[in-house]
């Protein structure tokens, strides 16, 4: 019966002894991974309405209803447990879809026979879905009787938000999930996050289970695989665009997701009997020998209980602020350095710690006296029960991921410091290690990673790979038997832990790797050497920077100078704008911190998605397509003008050259082309610095001609020039692999700006990603390329691939790729022209 809007008394839907959640035998459902909510084992054979509302789903197997009662609780009524199974036979349902119900209603009449015999148990369940947003309380934990008062809800202060979203009819549509391997935790993030970009409420629902999108785990507790059909319902305000948008997300496999299918190299997982070796399964290629080193786990104090909730909930809630400013770091770092994989990972990593499904267990336990640190560890380990009951083994690894959360949480609980004393060339053996753990062992130096459990399809996994560790997983708990320090050899291609290796073993092991370092070691050394392809054409070698302590990091590395310094490090995370002098220092650190090589400076390019706090622009319907870049100086002027008289005043201005962002016509350029030679005039400097043009925008591809005859050079922003050409948003997640710049349409656009270049004889570099791409150099240098901004990392790497080429056999096959029909194409034929050492 309705209290008010916001409370309701919901009455017993079936009679029988009435059980929590917690003591029903199915792991999701007591998990409560579905929702909160109550069970009763029924004697009667009909299920009626614990309240007034709409049936807002019924499962087509006729087991399950969900009715939305009227103050917006969704309550999924389902009877008995793997009742889906049935397809049906034994229940008549008596409601459909839309229709609106009282309370005490009929809803399903079932065999009540037939059901109890065939199915696991007739234990039913009333779940609250969005119980997130309602506390509950249980009436009664004895028998019921129908109609009788069973659970009471009240709507938490959210309600006010949520009367808004969930206003209006719900809408539904079906379909088929094409992510391969299902909805594990990548594309559960990217549905998550599309969820949350509107009003409405949604919801997934698969094989007679419901879970709102907004959780990483109630998506991923569903188990949906691959080519599944599935049901999303939508409602409120922007439900029709909402449920497009889902069902579109649901539809498109992230594209390249080759971590979800098999891995790259698998051992045979049988485990021969072999004296001396461990066999396991390789989750990342590589040979190498080194002293075994083993990491302990946390462990937990032994006093769980009796703890004041007012001191353990702030404590849970400032480890978890302290991990998430720990992962936004990690973000940054890997959206700064293009590295998809790392960003998608943690970025599922930081909806999970966000997850209503972990923080309401956490906080519900802890609000009953239960110290922070069990509470967390519990609510993880429950959920990854639930994981591993799916019965999906990609499923059950992303349980690592949150084994992963529950460490990080823990150490900041603990307050332990979270640094492992691991010596560099170690190889390190674990039960099982996370994507946090990798990034720190990697950079600690250690050679390999080997684990007894874990899979070859995890994130670990995909971050060892990326980072070129050799990892062996489940190679079994005698692993963790091994004596600390004794030299073992991990052979990941062939699956292999060799812990006895003879010293003539270790000596070839070690020569292989001594090999491959002086490789790299040769690289280095030729570094600071120009580079020049075989015939003897000067290829410069710069670096992308963004200060003058990545400058000197550049310098130290060999580049030929700066290609592109981005100034907009001076300009964000502040409350007022550099003034002249403050830029003029910073610009000429980097100039100095470059010795006597030359600097390209652009000029500030925010606008778009790099808002600054004070220089407030309107809001835009398509921030990257409105006032940013150089169109930024017809909204500002000043910002410009005070940035260029900065410029101007750094020393020698011989050495320094300007770059325009974001032009897109030639009246642009001879705009500021003339401030600049106003400006040269009124300072008494006889020679204005030369002006560059960035080509990011495919109108000024497309007319590189007309700007180069105002220019003195051209640089190709790759990544702009993707996002614009491809029509894809560079910082999509979902759409990073496909945002790719060997993809011909972007390769005929450069070629088309090195053309126009020529024609004006002025020199053409790259500063977008692509000149970083070591695969990408034989092309650039074929369509006409002279200049490669790269990051710093790899200055010796880009070198010594020019030098292995002659521009001849790059001018010739590179024309042949403007005709290919993807970038995949493109990028198989320069492994085949021009194969990677
Ligand atoms: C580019 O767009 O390729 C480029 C180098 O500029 P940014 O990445 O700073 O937008
Ligand atoms: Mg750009």
């Amino acid at each position: 019966m309705p209290d008010n809007n916001k409370e309701l008394t919901l009455s017993a839907p079936l009679s029988g002894p009435v059980l929590t959640l917690a003591k029903v035998p199915d792991a999701v459902f007591a998990s409560g991974a579905m929702g909160d909510g109550i069970a009763i084992d029924p004697i009667n054979d009909t299920l009626y309405s614990p309240c007034a509302g709409v049936i807002i789903h019924v499962a087509r197997s006729s087991h399950a209803v969900t009715v939305r009662a009227d103050n917006g609780a969704e309550i999924l009524l389902h009877l008995g447990l793997d009742t889906v199974e049935l397809n049906g036979e034994g229940f008549a349902m008596l409601v459909k879809e839309g229709d609106r119900v009282s309370q005490s209603q009929p809803l399903l009449r079932y065999d009540l026979d037939k059901v109890g015999q065939q199915c696991k148990s007739l234990i039913s369940l009333l779940i609250l879905t969005n119980s997130a947003d309602f506390h509950l309380r249980p009436i009664t934990l004895k028998a019921v009787k129908v109609g009788e008062p069973l659970l009471h809800i009240v709507a938490r202060n959210a309600e006010a938000a949520n009367a808004e979203a969930v206003a209006g009819p719900e809408i539904h549509g079906q379909v088929r999930v094409a992510h391969r391997g299902g909805l594990h935790a990548r594309p559960a993030a990217l549905i998550r996050q599309t969820a949350q970009g509107f009003k409405s409420q949604a919801h997934l629902h698969f094989a007679g289970k419901s879970a709102p999108c907004n959780s990483l785990i109630g998506l991923m507790g569903l188990a949906v695989g691959e080519q599944d059909e599935v049901q999303v319902s939508c409602q409120g305000p922007d439900a029709e665009a909402a449920l497009q948008a889902l069902l579109a997300a649901l539809a498109t496999a992230l594209p390249d997701d080759h971590h979800a299918a098999a891995p790259v190299c698998v051992a045979a997982p049988e485990r021969p009997v072999e004296a001396g070796t461990l066999h396991g399964v390789c989750a990342a290629p590589g040979l190498v020998g080194g002293p075994l080193f083993r990491l302990s786990t946390i462990s937990l104090p032994t006093d769980a209980g009796n703890n004041d909730p007012l001191e353990q909930m702030p404590a849970l809630e400032a480890a978890l602020n302290h991990v998430r400013c720990e992962i936004d770091g990690t973000l940054t770092q890997a959206k700064k350095q293009k590295n998809a994989d790392e960003e998608a990972i943690f970025a599922a990593h930081l909806a999970l710690l966000e997850d209503p499904a972990l923080l309401d267990a956490a906080r519900q336990s802890i609000a009953q006296g239960t110290a922070a640190t069990h509470a967390w560890n519990q609510s993880i380990e429950a959920q990854c029960t639930v994981l591993q009951d799916t019965g999906s083994a990609l499923l059950a690894e992303r349980a690592n991921d949150l084994r992963d959360l529950k460490q990080r949480v823990l150490r900041a609980l603990l307050g332990e410091a979270w640094h492992y004393d691991v010596p560099a060339g170690a190889i390190v053996a674990a039960h099982e290690l996370t994507p946090s753990d990798l990034l720190q062992l990697s950079a600690q130096g250690v050679a390999g990673l080997c684990m007894a459990e874990g899979g070859a399809t995890s994130h670990v996994a995909i971050l060892a790979r990326g980072k070129g560790l050799p990892c062996l997983v489940a190679l079994g708990s005698a692993l963790l038997d091994q004596p600390q320090g004794h030299a073992v050899v991990l052979d990941a291609d062939g699956g292999r832990l060799e812990l006895t290796p003879n010293d003539e073993r270790l000596a070839e092991v070690n020569q292989a790797q001594i090999d491959r370092q002086q490789r790299r070691d040769a690289q280095q050394a030729n570094a600071h050497l120009p580079a020049e392809t075989r015939n003897g054409v000067a290829i410069e070698v710069v670096a992308n920077v963004a200060s003058s302590h990545e400058a000197a990091d550049a310098f130290a590395n060999g580049a030929d100078g700066v290609g592109l310094l981005r100034t907009e490090f001076l300009f964000v995370d502040r409350q007022t704008a550099p003034d002249v002098e403050e830029q003029r220092l910073a610009y000429q650190g980097v100039l100095d911190a470059m010795g006597e090589k030359s600097v390209i400076i652009r000029t500030i390019d925010v606008g778009g998605d790099k808002q600054l706090d004070y220089l407030p622009l309107p809001a835009e319907a398509n921030p990257v397509l409105g006032l940013r870049g150089i169109r930024l100086a017809q909204a500002r002027p000043e910002i410009l003008d005070q940035q260029l008289r900065a410029l101007l005043q750094i020393r020698p201005l011989q050495r320094c050259r300007i770059l325009l962002p974001m032009v897109t016509e030639v009246g642009e350029l001879l705009q500021i082309r003339q401030r600049v030679e106003a400006l040269c005039l009124q300072l008494g400097i006889a020679q204005r610095p030369e002006i560059g043009v960035m080509i990011e925008v495919p109108a000024a591809a497309l007319q590189a001609e007309q700007l180069a005859e105002h220019a003195d050079f051209l640089s190709i922003g790759t990544n702009d020039l993707s996002q614009y050409t491809l029509a894809m948003d560079r910082d999509h997640a979902g759409l990073a692999a496909r945002v790719d710049a060997l993809h011909p349409a972007l390769l005929r656009l450069i070629a088309m700006t090195c053309e126009g270049a020529a024609v004006h004889k002025r020199w053409v570099g790259v500063c977008g990603a692509l000149a970083s791409d070591p695969l990408a150099t034989p092309v650039l240098i074929g369509l006409g390329v002279t200049e490669l901004s790269v990051s710093p990392v790899q200055i010796g790497e880009i070198k010594d691939r020019v030098r292995q080429l002659h521009e001849a056999e790059c001018q010739r096959l590179a024309r042949d790729l403007l005709k290919l029909s993807s970038a995949a194409a493109v990028r198989e034929a320069c492994h085949q022209h021009w194969p990677l050492r």
